[in-house]
């Protein structure tokens, strides 16, 4: 069928994407989701948010441990965000492109991190995508049911 030929002869993949409490709060949520569309990447999903620290640490439990993880949930759980899925030929890769760097101080200029994110704190870089078809698939279903998502 349709979905299974664009599947495999042209790599359209979802991905997951927040917008984070930093971005929703300097009021640029329609710049960048200006950006993901004119790259071509369409929001077949979407959800304004603010996460129990609950929900943070199991959404970010890969870095529990790490010496910023207390940080970075106070940042997450600090006010609302967008969540959403876009798809895309490329999709994973396409938006980490858009991203840019995790550090917004050293992502290149005109991504998302670099124009958006703050340049004194790590945790509040604007944005985030998955990095893999499973961590998307995960990321995808921790926020999101089947039938909360609407390809075109
Ligand atoms: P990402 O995939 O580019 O988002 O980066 P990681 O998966 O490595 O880290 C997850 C998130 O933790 C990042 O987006 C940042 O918000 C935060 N983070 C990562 N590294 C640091 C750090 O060194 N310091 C601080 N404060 N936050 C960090
Ligand atoms: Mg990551």
């Amino acid at each position: 069928n349709r979905i299974h030929y664009k599947e495999q002869f042209m790599a359209i993949e979802r991905t997951f994407s927040i917008i984070k409490p930093n971005a929703v709060a300097q009021n640029v949520i329609g710049e960048i989701e200006r950006r993901f569309e004119q790259a071509g990447l369409t929001i077949i999903a979407m959800k304004m948010l603010k996460l129990t620290r609950e929900e943070a640490e199991g959404f970010y439990a890969e870095h529990k441990g790490k010496p910023f993880f207390a940080g970075l949930i106070d940042f997450m759980t600090s006010g609302p965000m967008i969540v959403q899925v876009l798809e895309g030929e490329n999709a994973i890769h396409h938006n980490r492109e858009l991203m840019g760097a995790t550090d917004p101080a050293k992502a290149a200029p005109g991504t998302i991190r670099a124009d958006f994110g703050s340049h004194e704190q790590v945790s509040a870089n604007a944005v985030h995508g998955s990095d893999s078809p499973i961590s998307a698939a995960r990321e995808i279903r921790y926020f999101f049911t089947e039938d909360e998502l609407f390809p075109h």
